[in-house]
């Protein structure tokens, strides 16, 4: 009898299948440095290589491993290649992969206690790690893993409102600096806000949010009968690393009453740094802290994680019973993430955070943040000595921003601009080197987020002088 509807392989099949796969990872892991970054391709040559009819029967399962061993896997940049520098890279780790298969090969259901005690217990252990690590009170305190920050800065606004607004919240007022990560303004309104009810602060010369300007903002709102509501924070800006006032902003919350959310998706992890630490002094002090494994903690995607001083605010916001889940209600202290965050049905993320740190040490991640946060020093003062280049924005949380800008040549601020626009252009469209650009107080500059624990300084030398060439180039033509 034909069993195909069983959707199964034979157990020898499944191993040589599986063997190709995991040969296929380790080769990419042990070659990943040699390869290129950055992958490019027209929607029409995608087009050319997948463009077919849902098939509708069987293919020869090794031919479509090697078809996609062939066509998909290169066609995606190589976010975890030590040159590649923008955007946040995903260094990632490969415990952390394997971990991913086992949740996957598993299939182990996250949601709730009684489905996987286990999952929940590591997620409960993962999230005590976090609370201790991030100074947060570790009995009341809790937290959840989402998919990513974005996810993290919307159940923590959701949780927020529930916390302070009443059912209406037309006059509820959120307040971040022109910085902030436009996650935030997704989030809001995604939950029903609108645009009015967000103030834009404006950042000093550091990219830091001005607290005066926080605090008149806060009052006038005030004055008009709006409801000043929560302020969001940055724990580390995308842009250029940046922290803005924790301590004052806290005490600015604590007095207006204020929830208080940091939004630590790029720098959090910087705590594990002594330098780091110090920079990020205060952020024990919010009530909610986003913060993103799946950049500066070395995982692979999908990994974010909302941590909250008060578990309970979470229970609060999102438990919902529908009947089909009252018959595994338990013990209260066995949690039910299914309860503490939007997803019911969730994949077992704890698992590879679990595993890798359990075995690399967090010595060794402390070591790679701090590895991090010097290299993008160094870089500062290579940069600082050469009379071609320009420092925009100083190292901060292994983030540089830097502009080509010859000292013997008397070149515009739009001349600039578009100079270092086509440096980055023909850096990318070389595959070389993944460096494009941000703009900065107007200016076009070219951005380095230096947290892949495997990039060298011989990497970045030879990334600049690639840069400088260029620009030699340019200039010529
Ligand atoms: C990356 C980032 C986010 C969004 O996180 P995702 O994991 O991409 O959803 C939010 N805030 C900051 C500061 C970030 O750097």
């Amino acid at each position: 009898m034909d069993q195909s509807h069983e959707l199964e392989l034979s157990k020898e099949e499944m191993k040589s299948y599986g063997y190709r796969v995991i040969d296929t990872i380790v080769e990419h892991f042990v070659t990943q440095n040699e390869k290129s970054p950055v992958a490019m391709a027209s929607r029409k040559e995608m087009d050319a290589i997948f463009q077919e009819p849902i098939p509708e029967f069987p293919s020869d399962p090794k031919e479509v491993l090697d078809f996609v061993t062939k066509n998909v896997l290169p066609n995606s940049n190589i976010v975890s290649h030590p040159k590649s520098y923008s955007f946040v890279p995903g260094p990632s780790n490969y415990v952390s992969v394997m971990a991913d298969t086992l949740a996957t090969g598993f299939n182990i259901f996250s949601g709730g206690w009684a489905a996987s005690p286990a999952a929940a217990e590591l997620e409960i252990v993962s999230m005590n790690w976090l609370l201790k690590l991030f100074k947060f009170p570790s009995k009341k305190g809790g937290g959840i893993f989402t998919s990513g920050g974005s996810m993290a800065n919307l159940t923590a606004l959701v949780t927020a409102r529930r916390q302070l607004c009443g059912d209406d919240f037309s006059k509820a007022i959120i307040y971040m600096s022109d910085q902030a990560h436009s996650s935030n303004v997704k989030a809001i309104r995604v939950i029903g806000f609108k645009k009015e009810q967000i103030r834009i602060i404006p950042t000093d010369g550091e990219f830091k949010m001005v607290i005066n300007k926080l605090k008149n903002a806060i009052s006038r709102d005030r004055l008009t009968d709006l409801q000043p509501f929560c302020i969001i924070a940055n724990a580390g800006t995308t842009n250029t690393g940046t922290v803005d006032p924790l301590e004052q902003i806290a005490e600015i919350c604590k007095n207006e009453k204020l929830w208080f959310h940091i939004d630590g998706a790029y720098g959090g992890a910087a705590m594990l740094s002594k330098k780091g630490s110090k920079a990020l002094k205060g952020i024990e002090k919010a009530d909610s802290l986003t913060i993103d494994p799946h950049k500066w903690l070395f995982q692979p995607y999908e990994m974010g994680c909302l941590l909250v001083r008060k578990s309970k605010w979470l229970r609060d916001t999102f438990v919902e019973k529908p009947e089909y889940l009252r018959d595994i209600e338990g013990n209260p202290s066995e949690i039910n993430f299914y309860d503490h965050g939007i997803q019911l049905t969730r994949r077992f993320r704890a698992l590879k955070f679990y595993m890798s740190m359990k075995t690399f040490g967090l010595e060794a991640f402390r070591k790679a943040v701090s590895y991090n946060i010097e290299i993008a020093e160094e870089v500062e003062c290579l940069l600082r000595k050469s009379k071609q280049w320009e420092v925009v924005s100083s190292a901060t949380l292994a983030i540089i921003n830097f502009r080509y800008h010859p000292l013997h040549l008397d070149l515009s601020d739009e001349q600039l601009d578009t100079l270092n626009q086509e440096i980055s252009k023909r850096v990318v469209e070389s595959e070389e080197s993944l460096l494009v650009t941000t703009v900065l107080n107007k200016q076009v500059v070219l951005r380095m987020c230096l947290i892949n624990p495997r990039t060298t300084m011989v990497h970045i030398k030879e990334t600049i002088s690639s840069c400088e060439n260029f620009a030699k180039q340019i200039l010529e033509e």
